[in-house]
């Protein structure tokens, strides 16, 4: 099974034995830091890669083979690389691809640490990061050289949405023999679908919407198994790789993934078209907007729009945007998003409160603003629930 369009029936069944030891219908976990092997004689037929099995618990442990399976078919790559973090994932794939002397170029909306580990520590190794405006491709392209190894974007970008038209991207990076990475942790494998479109390597922080539920930190890289194979093994150096448990609450997460999606779609949109009705909201950055100025490439390239609306409150200061927040009976106050329960903050107080004001700005980052996560809760409830908030200024 690969077709995107079955995605329930992949994310039950992809990856999965049909038989399970036990014979348990639910994958069991193995809690096992080493494998044994039966004689000497099987030690050599692992090493000389006739026998598949597990050999130490850095390189790999079998929960971890099935969320990689599971995790592959439902983004329709070849193979998937699980890690700790999202974050882990992609420190992985840049340390394994990238040498001194190399070029990276992002768009500047990119989630900010994934760009703070290339300027501030990947330079230290002599990789040079650049970064031009996101949407930009005429910039993008100027940006490369013949150094250049790797175009990295976010789609959608947190908190302001904008849309990567992959189509362009790819086209970009192709004429000039560059890879590719997006992260497509706001887009998810249900909504957005970067493999098909050209794209080499797609990261997620799984967890947001892969894992759903709140409870558990992931990351995956998917691509072409070759292209992947340094990566999996500087992994297996690094060490950054996720416990039995936590694959366990993973796999249980990715079961249910598609109809977590269809209602935080339809979350999502409901509550930034009520958003962008209320006269005491000046502005709602959501691409399944007609207002929002990637509304024409969300629409062509994505099934759904997520549940991340980023909005501005009118006429407010940032006590009184605070107000609107600590007013909202149903989302919690915190960091994160994609998963079942709604999430709030005020980029301002939340990410950015350490920075003088000219550069917030210069990064979109106003003090009226607030980002909500809808989780999958009822619409109408967070809908009531909103518009109580915004009569508390
Ligand atoms: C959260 C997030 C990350 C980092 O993932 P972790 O699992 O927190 O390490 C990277 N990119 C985006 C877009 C994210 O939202």
């Amino acid at each position: 099974m690969s077709d995107a369009d079955h995605f329930s029936t992949l994310s039950v069944h992809a990856g999965e034995a049909r038989q399970k030891p036990g014979d348990a219908l639910t994958d069991p976990i193995f809690c096992a830091s080493t494998y044994s092997f039966e004689s000497t004689a099987a030690v050599l037929e692992y090493i000389e890669k006739k026998l598949p099995r597990e050999e130490y618990g850095r390189y790999g442990n079998p929960n971890e083979k099935t969320a990689e399976k599971k995790l592959a078919a439902l983004e329709g790559g070849e193979d998937a690389i699980l890690y700790s973090t999202g974050m882990a994932a992609i420190v992985g794939l840049l340390m394994a691809k990238l040498s001194a002397g190399d070029e990276i170029v992002f768009f500047d909306e990119c989630y900010h640490r994934s760009r703070e580990f290339c300027v501030k520590h990947m330079s230290r190794f002599g990789v040079v990061t650049k970064q031009v405006k996101t949407g930009d491709y005429a910039a993008l392209e100027q940006a490369i050289t013949p150094r250049t190894k790797m175009l990295v974007s976010e789609s959608p970008t947190n908190p302001h949405l904008s849309v990567i038209d992959l189509e362009q991207f790819v086209g970009v990076a192709r004429k000039h023999g560059v890879e590719t990475l997006i992260d497509a942790t706001l887009g998810t494998p249900y909504n957005l679908r970067p493999i098909a479109a050209g794209i080499d390597y797609v990261l997620h922080s799984a967890t947001k919407y892969l894992a759903g539920h709140n409870d558990l930190l992931a990351g995956v890289i998917i691509g072409a198994r070759e292209k992947l194979e340094p990566v999996r093994k500087l992994r297996g150096i690094l060490g950054a790789i996720n416990s039995p448990h936590n694959i366990y609450l993973l796999l249980r997460g990715l079961k249910t993934f598609e109809l977590r999606m269809e209602r935080h779609n339809q979350n999502g949109l409901a509550v930034a078209q009520f958003l962008a009705g209320h006269p005491k909201v000046e502005r709602v950055y959501y691409p399944g907007l007609e207002s929002h100025p990637y509304y024409e490439v969300a629409r062509r390239t994505m099934r759904g729009f997520g549940g991340l609306i980023t909005f501005t409150v009118r006429d407010a200061d940032w006590k009184q945007t605070a107000r609107v927040v600590d007013s909202c009976r149903i989302p919690r106050i915190a960091p994160s998003l994609g998963g079942v329960e709604s999430l709030i903050e005020q980029p301002l107080v939340m990410s950015y409160f350490d920075y003088a004001p000219e550069v917030r700005q210069s990064f979109g980052i106003y003090d009226n603003m607030i980002r909500m996560s809808c989780g999958i809760e009822n619409t109408q409830d967070l809908i009531d629930d909103l518009r109580q908030a915004l009569e508390q200024v």
